[in-house]
């Protein structure tokens, strides 16, 4: 499990790593900060931990699933000169 924390808005996270690989692709672990932002002030002050499952099943911790991955369709539009 990897725990993701914004050093801004002091918010912890936890993900799988199954799930964070299908977003960024298989990175190790501590490039993970490089490849994400915060959901909240989209910054990338994060600082990347890994839980190790002894550990988490101890603390009970709710694990924020990927539920999909959308892509955006955007309609960019410019007026000729
Ligand atoms: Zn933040």
């Amino acid at each position: 499990m990897i725990r993701v924390r914004c050093v801004n808005c002091n918010i912890t996270r936890h993900y799988l790593p199954g799930d964070l690989a299908k977003l960024i692709g298989d990175i190790p672990f501590w490039d993970v900060d490089r490849h994400m932002r915060c959901e909240r002030c989209k910054r990338r002050d994060l600082d990347v931990d890994i839980l190790l499952p002894s550990a988490s099943e101890g603390l009970r911790i709710r694990v924020r699933r990927l539920v999909e991955i959308r892509m955006v369709r955007r309609v960019i539009w410019s007026d000729e000169e």
